[in-house]
């Protein structure tokens, strides 16, 4: 033991997306379907959430194993409170040497300039659509499109290393809309991700029909915006990288659908109670919050990580696409995506 772990297919641990809260005040359609998380779900109370000092401490912890990538997720991640001072917290953390976020951006406007302040490096936006009906029709929520717009705005102003705009793509829905936010994003400065609609969770009716394969999307938008294909910049890169052929920057797509990358994933995922994921379709997580508040010293913390890491064996959407059925999973605004 000791160093950094490799799990059992070789992967080392890079990548560490964070979940501080399950709340969301969107109810997108892929993600918490209203008939399931309507009024009378039991979200988490806040005494089970993990507090800013346990979240410190573990991925203090998880950067001494090896982890450089940080990402705060929900839920929606602005709807914790004094989430600045989580970011200055984190980012004084030796070996962290990037701190993300992804959020809906509604609650944006106001919280860029602060979470650039404390330390927030990158910002992931996700933005479906560009017109109030079709944006609404992704994210079910009574709020016009501007809003995350005046998000995405606010972000840019506070001058953040990268903003990045994902958009899930479901077929008959978003699609029609797709080159529409790919000239928003070249027009902005930002990088367009589209991602392939996922079969996360077990309440989001997921159809194989209703996924427009990636090299769809990229025809797609290549039509009007010609591509041609970047090499990856690191092992492990989720998205597959193209540059438009006039100098208009970047597009990434996610094809975890179509084109699985689980050879090499080195993610994982701390739930907002402290259960550690080793795969985004894990059923079931590694309870640490537990030893946490039991006074497991930081030795019992790190042996308890390391364990779960190299005992990994996940592969999720490489059996999807070989035809092996899946497991129970868990939601996605549980684990934050
Ligand atoms: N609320 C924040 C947001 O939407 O950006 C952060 C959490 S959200 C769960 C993280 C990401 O997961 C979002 O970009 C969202 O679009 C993506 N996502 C959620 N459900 C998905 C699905 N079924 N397929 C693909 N991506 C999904
Ligand atoms: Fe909320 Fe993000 Fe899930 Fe949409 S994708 S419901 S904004 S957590
Ligand atoms: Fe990683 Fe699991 Fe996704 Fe494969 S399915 S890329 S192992 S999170």
């Amino acid at each position: 033991m000791g160093g950094t772990p490799a799990d059992r297919r070789g992967r080392p641990l890079r990548d560490l997306r964070v979940s501080v809260t399950d709340r969301c005040n969107f109810r997108c359609t892929y993600c918490m379907p209203r008939d399931v998380f309507g009024p009378g779900f039991a979200f988490l109370e806040r005494s089970e959430l993990l507090t800013f000092e346990e979240i410190e401490r573990l991925v203090r912890l998880a950067a001494g194993l090896g982890v450089r990538k940080v990402r705060l997720t929900g839920g929606e991640p602005l709807l914790r409170r004094e989430l600045e001072t989580l970011v200055a917290r984190l980012a004084a953390i030796d070996g962290v040497d990037d701190l993300a976020m992804t959020t809906n951006a509604s609650l944006l406007a106001r919280r860029a300039a602060p979470l650039r302040a404390a330390g927030l490096g990158r910002v992931t936006v996700s933005l479906d659509a560009l017109d109030d009906a079709t944006f609404r029709a992704m994210s079910d929520v009574a709020l016009p499109v501007a809003r995350v717009l005046d998000g995405i705005a606010a972000a840019s102003a506070a001058g953040f290393d990268e903003i990045k705009l994902n958009a899930v793509v479901k077929r008959g829905v978003n699609d029609g809309g797709l080159v529409d936010l790919a000239r928003f994003a070249r027009d902005g400065g930002h990088v367009l991700r589209c991602i392939e609609y996922m079969d996360v969770g077990g309440t989001n009716g997921w159809r194989l029909d209703d996924v427009v394969p990636a090299a769809e999307i990229l025809d797609r938008i290549g039509a009007v915006f010609p591509l041609e294909p970047l090499p990856p910049r690191y092992p492990g890169e989720v998205a597959t990288r193209y540059r438009y052929l006039d100098g208009g920057g970047e597009l990434g797509v996610i094809g975890s659908v179509t084109t699985p990358f689980c050879g090499d994933c080195t993610r994982a995922r701390l739930s907002a109670i402290g259960e550690l994921y080793t795969c985004l379709f894990s059923g079931s997580g590694r309870d640490l919050r537990g030893p946490l508040r039991a006074g497991a010293d930081d030795e019992e913390l790190r042996a308890l990580l390391d364990g779960t890491w190299r005992a990994r064996d996940d592969r999720y959407s490489e059996q999807r696409a070989d035809g092996t059925p899946g497991l129970a999973r868990v939601e996605m605004s549980y684990i934050g995506g």
